[in-house]
């Protein structure tokens, strides 16, 4: 059961990070070598860390 929830959150917020400075969404599938759309800050974090607490 909890497998399934997991992969409910990854469909919905798999690959979606939010910049650390401006706090944009960005969807990348590789947040180590991306950077921010808006601002260019490299320092994304996921978003489903939200979730997480
Ligand atoms: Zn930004």
């Amino acid at each position: 059961m909890a497998q399934r929830f997991e992969e409910a959150k990854k469909r919905i917020f798999g690959d979606v990070y939010v910049c650390r400075k401006c706090n944009a969404t960005n969807r990348t599938e590789d947040p180590e070598s991306s950077s921010c759309r808006k601002c260019g800050y490299s320092n994304l974090r996921p978003k489903n860390a939200e979730f997480a607490g």
